[in-house]
């Protein structure tokens, strides 16, 4: 049965067919539902008369009560101008118009009362008010004391004259009709537990608020019920997959004893030793694993990843570490033989350029368990790879995976999933873990090994040049190692960018006794590789490199990183960069070159990176900066399309919403009581809005 929501917009009064088109395809607005969901993005505030008197050039909109005591049209051509003397019996300010001229000067009457709403500014010394809206005085508007809405439109629409006044008289409308319609979608305990209000008052406040606190109230509530259904969603999936899937049971420590007693390179920390516990008593509980692994660079994600392995290839199954790059997956693969070939592990590294012979030995060894441990790139989920019992599948620095690719690692076995272990190298906002990977568990390695000394981050204009010159030939001196890295490869005119190329000469020439390896993204993978390794054996002292070195990579011996053009990278890119220095017992440092000039924005960045090493913190203000679509990368932004809530700003609301879902599933797992019925209709009528949606666009 259609319901009331689902009524054509073209139904209400002035609006018709053609226009109801023009607002689909504009603003994606068909339905009485999408009207009352279409809520004002600000509001102009009409809570207060100001006297002439008062009012000054800087303030925001006012609202001053007055009469026009005086008409003129002033100028010629382009100058052309009307102007009204307006007076509030006190003082008096100008309001002009230079367009619609003959239209305004017919509407406009001298002596009647108006109410007029504009910006001031001050021309020649004098305030006055371009282009205000001018509204006949009723008892309505008289007694201040409303915050105006104001919607998103378009100028197609605003041609036709829908713009935000018509859009607010059109949500009028409908409100009038829907209010034996509006049902509460919260259980009755949830609105006496957070002090909320009901649905139909938030939904008629978030239009038509008679003032801040009510205003405030309604956002409130609707902030509370959208994050709280998406968390409902998360944390069903969760319970949902657990009931589901059974997971493999993995029980024999028999590897770990041996690696702990005899191979073990170093102690591990508290937080590592935290991490592998949640993991294995995952793997152990019968249940299948779905967890995310988040620790900042360089906290020593890679010897849990495969201590978390032992446990699987010590019970007689195989495990797989997918990374995003060719290069990560060479380092990860070369880190792990080590380990695994002390214990008599077989280990095999598959990518896209492995030759076809090997990669048939790949095949066969997977499905007789030869191999137990496969290293690879994207190359590991295509369909032909076939393993005889995955166990576990880790999938390291997953910001660049897509989800579809997580779930395909899932389908790699045909009677049971893998545990899955997503590991993210750069730190998420809590808000943002909790929304986008809410369905999983959540561990964290909050410590860095021990003798860490914390890196020391510098900002240098490009005019001190010869001075980072100096510090790195002095430590180069001391046996250190140095990463030069360039934002493009090819010099762009327009940009003005030092080109990698120009750099590699420059350094050569500064740097006659040195030897200096250059990596960039148009190499052959094969000659990428041989200048890696001669950087990683200590046979170059530099390594000049665009950001191809940005994932992963690891040198304990090098510890400056000089990052030429800093400001033209993200944060996120820079802690990363950064990452790759401070893995040794040796202090290191960080050097961002730039400009003189730079953005606003770009400097809060490099602020950022000298203030601070945590990349907790780092992750926040990259958040703050460019929102959370961004940082999502596309694929996953349909999960962060809010009505109305926004993930930077509303943490606490999130994490209220999260508890009291995470309470309401304890409590009641399928929704059976009769208090939560509500909640149940809510979540069927969401789907169908799902469907709705992917019909539009
Ligand atoms: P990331 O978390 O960034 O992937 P890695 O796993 O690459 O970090 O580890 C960074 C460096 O720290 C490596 O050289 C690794 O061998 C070393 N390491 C890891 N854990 C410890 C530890 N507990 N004590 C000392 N060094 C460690
Ligand atoms: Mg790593």
């Amino acid at each position: 049965m259609p319901s009331f929501f689902d009524t054509s917009i073209e139904f209400l009064k002035g609006v018709g067919p053609q226009k109801a088109a023009l607002i689909g395809t504009e603003l994606s607005i068909f339905t009485y539902g999408d009207l009352i969901q279409h809520y004002p993005f600000r509001y102009e505030d009409r809570t207060k008369f100001y006297p002439i008197a008062q009012v000054h050039g800087d303030m925001p909109f006012v609202q001053i009560k007055g009469r026009i005591t005086r008409m003129e049209t002033i100028g010629e051509g382009r100058k052309k101008r009307l102007v009204a003397r307006f007076s509030d019996g006190t003082d008096d300010m100008e309001l002009v118009w230079f367009k619609g001229i003959p239209w305004v000067s017919k509407k406009l009457k001298l002596g009647v009362d108006y109410v007029v709403f504009g910006k001031p500014a001050v021309f020649g010394r004098k305030v006055n008010i371009a282009h205000p809206e001018v509204e006949i005085l009723t008892t309505q508007n008289a007694n201040a004391g409303f915050l105006q809405p104001v919607y998103h439109t378009s100028e197609k629409l605003k041609a036709k004259f829908i713009d935000s006044k018509a859009l607010s008289k059109m949500i009028r409308q409908v409100m009038v009709l829907a209010e034996r319609h509006i049902h509460e979608t919260l259980p009755e305990s949830f609105i006496t537990r957070f002090g909320l209000i009901n649905k139909a008052l938030a939904l008629y406040h978030i239009h038509f608020p008679s003032n801040p606190e009510l205003l405030k109230k309604a956002q409130y509530r609707l902030k509370f019920e959208e994050l709280f259904y998406i968390q409902l969603r998360l944390l069903k999936l969760k319970i949902t997959r657990i009931d589901k899937y059974r997971g493999q049971v993995f029980n024999d420590s028999k590897l770990l004893t041996d690696f702990y007693n005899d191979h073990l390179p170093f102690d591990l920390t508290n937080a590592q030793k935290r991490v592998i516990k949640e993991i294995y008593f995952d793997m152990k509980s019968g249940k299948q694993m779905n967890r995310l692994l988040q620790g900042d660079v360089g906290s020593g994600k890679t010897i849990v990843a495969f201590i978390c392995m032992l446990l699987v290839v010590g019970s007689g199954a195989q495990a797989s570490m997918m990374a995003p790059t060719e290069i990560l997956a060479d380092q990860h693969f070369e880190g792990l033989k080590e380990y695994a070939e002390k214990l008599g592990i077989g280990i095999a590294k598959l990518t896209g350029s492995t030759k076809t012979a090997e990669r048939k030995r790949i095949h066969e060894g997977l499905l007789n368990n030869e191999i137990q441990i496969l290293v690879g790139t994207h190359a590991l989920i295509e369909d032909t790879v076939q393993f005889k019992n995955l166990g576990l599948a880790i999938i390291d620095e997953q910001h660049r995976f897509g989800v579809a690719q997580r779930a395909k690692l899932w389908g790699k076995n045909a009677t049971s999933y893998p545990h899955v272990l997503v590991m993210t190298a750069t730190p998420i906002p809590r808000t943002l873990a909790m929304t986008l990977y809410g369905d999983l568990d959540v561990s964290v390695i909050d410590e860095l090994p021990a003798g860490r000394k914390p890196i020391k981050t510098i900002h240098q204009y490009d005019s001190k040049r010869l001075q980072v010159f100096g510090f790195m030939k002095q430590e180069i001196a001391k046996g250190r190692q140095i990463y030069v890295v360039y934002p493009l490869i090819e010099e762009s005119a327009k940009l003005d960018l030092k080109d990698l190329d120009d750099g590699y000469e420059s350094i050569r020439r500064a740097f006659p006794d040195n030897h200096i390896s250059i990596v960039h993204g148009k190499m052959k993978p094969q000659d990428k590789d041989f200048e890696m390794q001669r950087f990683i054996r200590h046979e170059t002292q530099i390594m000049v490199a665009t950001t191809v070195i940005e994932v992963g990579v690891n040198v304990p011996n090098a510890s400056v990183m000089v990052i030429e053009n800093a400001e033209r990278f993200g944060l996120a890119q820079l802690h990363q960069l950064r990452g790759r220095v401070g893995r040794g017992a040796e202090q290191s440092y960080c050097i961002l070159m730039t400009d003189f000039k730079l953005s606003k924005e770009a400097r809060t960045r490099l602020e950022t990176m000298v203030r601070t090493n945590n990349g907790f913190d780092i992750a926040d203000v990259d958040l703050k900066l460019r929102g959370p679509g961004d940082i999502t990368g596309t694929q996953q932004s349909g999960v962060l399309d809010l009505l109305i809530a926004d993930i930077t700003k509303d943490a606490p609301i999130l994490q209220a919403a999260r508890n009291a879902a995470s309470d309401l599933l304890e409590d009641d797992p399928d929704l059976t009581k009769p208090e939560n019925q509500n909640i149940l209709r809510h979540i069927q009528s969401l789907k169908k809005s799902v469907v709705n949606w992917g019909r539009i666009s």
